[in-house]
């Protein structure tokens, strides 16, 4: 399959690259990436071909599936905290939550 877009990581929101990032700056383990994953749109693709940074993803279903999940999860943030699943862990609960609709934001934006 010859697909040119970028996509978002299907699954938990966070990207396993910042997951790794942290795992490797807190215990100095660096863990293997998987070749593949699947994507909020369904496909398999290469991990590089994957990003949580909504500057470069450009495949539609998926820009649209993460603001859904960034929004969501901008509510949830707002009401419990941020927890140790988000990215904006050790931010006040309202920062977070504005990291996040930021985010939701942006994805809503076109590429
Ligand atoms: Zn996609």
């Amino acid at each position: 399959m010859n697909d040119p877009h970028i996509h978002v990581e299907g699954g938990k929101l966070h990207s396993r690259a910042v997951e790794r990032n942290l795992l490797a700056s807190v215990f100095g383990l660096v863990g293997n990436l998987p070749a593949s994953v699947t994507t909020a749109c369904g496909v398999q693709v290469p991990f590089a071909m994957t990003s949580a940074e909504p500057g470069v993803v450009t495949c539609l279903p998926c820009r649209k599936n993460a603001a859904e999940r960034h929004r969501r999860f901008a509510d949830q943030v707002a009401d419990l905290g941020a927890g140790p699943s988000s990215p904006f862990t050790g931010m006040e609960a309202t920062d977070a939550a504005a990291a996040h609709r930021d985010l939701a934001r942006r994805f809503d934006d076109p590429p």
